[in-house]
């Protein structure tokens, strides 16, 4: 068995950010990563971060704080919790607050570029959501970081057992049967259960949990079982928000129709509100409509739309391959490339705020149209877990050597309609972790 002082199983934003403050705080640190790279679904994501009272909110003038933010999630956790039963670690969530801004520190040192603010007013607000400019830089800036730390990375590694030295976790056994040893504990850094439609149908109705989702394969909640087994604490586990399916960098240069060829929603609002709205449809049909310039463009995107998009060379052959009203589809692009092209912050007819730049409009031929179809990204259920991140039974009691961070915590994820909050927390509190178990905390 090779033994380190510090074992972390995958490498997202929280395995990364813990595995670079262990490693800085001195321990010896192996982070096993069953995928061949870095970046986990950070590095497919929208990108969307959020932190309080940091640099870029000084450059724009806006008023913000840890207090403020805390108060926004809180008030996201009061529009979700008549749907979910709900577990919402305020003390967790206020020391993510508080050290937000220190983790958009360490990314620009990292080399992170950031391009704009993305308003989202009904959730955060202040502004203080950015967009990372590629999310590449989740794979490329942290293995540069890790190497340079001495970080020792295992790729085409999957865990499947912890190891326990009577009370301890003392490590973990990959899939063929290697073992790697911890001195001071094990950080579960394996994502969600997205992936996983078994152990989805044991929170969701069967229906609803097969339904397709976006990101890594390997998200399959190995980290969840692995920490079940050993008496660790799931919390929000039925929180698996359906939403639909869409990057958000294409919904922004993209509007919704439905089948009369008419908007019916604020596409970039709410995610709840949004399948909310496509459910309305008489037909629960509908479809985002953008123009060639963004289908070149974005084409990794539109790739990636459960259902492959049409095209037609104008408006009338689009509706026709759609099967809407093509006055009607007309007037719709019409009205809303006035709206775009205005530089109006607000759409008059939704209350849109988020607008693509160049603010030209879908005006380039071919037109194309995607369908809407309602699927899941990110699950809340995790760990509970300490203030130093350390798994707890269902007493409240750490299990010794046992850490979780990112989507294999529980106690901040219910916020996450806010947006930007899952990767933000999975590297602030990964961060916390890694120094935790590099002190080697009980
Ligand atoms: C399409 C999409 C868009 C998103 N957009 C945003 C956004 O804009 N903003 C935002 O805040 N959040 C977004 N999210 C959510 C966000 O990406 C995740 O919440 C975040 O990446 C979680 O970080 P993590 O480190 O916990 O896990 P992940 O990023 O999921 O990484 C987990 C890693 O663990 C590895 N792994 C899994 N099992 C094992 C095992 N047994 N052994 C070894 N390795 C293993 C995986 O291969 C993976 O690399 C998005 C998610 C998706 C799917």
């Amino acid at each position: 068995m090779e033994t380190f002082d510090v074992v972390i199983v995958g490498g997202g934003p929280g395995g990364s950010a813990a595995a670079l403050a262990a490693a800085r705080s001195g321990a010896s640190v192996v982070l096993l990563e069953a995928d061949k790279q870095l970046g986990g679904n950070a590095a497919r994501s929208t990108g969307y971060v959020a932190f309080a009272d940091f640099d870029m909110q000084g450059d724009i003038g806006a008023d913000d704080s840890p207090e403020q933010y805390l108060a926004d999630m809180q008030a996201e956790i009061d529009r979700q919790k008549h749907r979910y039963g709900l577990i919402f670690d305020v003390d967790l969530a206020q020391r993510y607050a508080e050290d937000s801004a220190a983790t958009y520190q360490e990314l620009v040192e990292l080399g992170f570029r950031f391009d704009r603010f993305l308003p989202r007013p009904v959730q955060h607000t202040v502004d203080r959501m950015v967009s990372v400019a590629d999310t590449a830089m989740f794979t490329a800036c942290f293995e540069s970081a890790l190497a340079d730390a001495g970080v020792d990375v295992r790729y085409k590694t999957r865990a499947v057992r912890l190891l326990q030295d009577d009370d301890r976790i003392s490590g973990v056994v990959s899939d063929t049967c290697r073992r790697f040893g911890a001195a001071n504990g094990v950080i579960l850094a394996a994502g969600g259960y997205q992936a996983n439609p078994d152990l989805r149908s044991r929170f969701q109705p069967e229906a609803k949990a097969s339904t397709p989702y976006l990101g890594t394969e390997f998200c399959r909640g190995d980290g969840h079982l692995m920490g079940l087994a050993v008496g660790g604490d799931l919390i929000n586990m039925t929180m698996i928000p359906p939403l639909v399916m869409v990057g958000s960098a294409l919904v922004e240069d993209a509007i919704a129709v439905n089948r009369h060829g008419r908007r019916f929603h604020d596409e970039a609002g709410p995610y709840d509100d949004r399948v909310a709205a496509l459910e309305a449809q008489s037909d629960q049909q509908a479809w985002y409509v953008f123009d060639n310039r963004i289908a070149q463009e974005k084409a990794q995107l539109v790739d990636e739309m459960p259902e492959p998009a049409v095209s037609g060379t104008d408006a009338a052959e689009l509706a026709a391959a759609i099967g809407c009203d093509a006055n009607s589809l007309s007037q719709t692009l019409g009205r809303w490339n006035q709206t775009a092209q205005s530089g109006t912050n607000r759409d008059p007819e939704f209350g849109r705020v988020i607008f693509g730049e160049p603010r030209t409009g879908i005006v380039e031929p071919p037109l194309w149209a995607a369908p809407m179809v309602v699927g899941i990204n990110f699950p809340a259920g995790g760990f509970r877990v300490s203030a130093d991140m350390q798994v707890l039974d269902v007493f409240g009691d750490a299990i010794p050597g046992l850490y979780a961070v990112g989507d294999c915590v529980g106690g901040v994820s219910p916020a996450i309609g806010l947006g930007g909050v899952k990767i933000t927390a999975a590297l602030t509190l990964g961060r916390i972790a890694g120094r935790a178990v590099a002190n080697g905390q009980q």
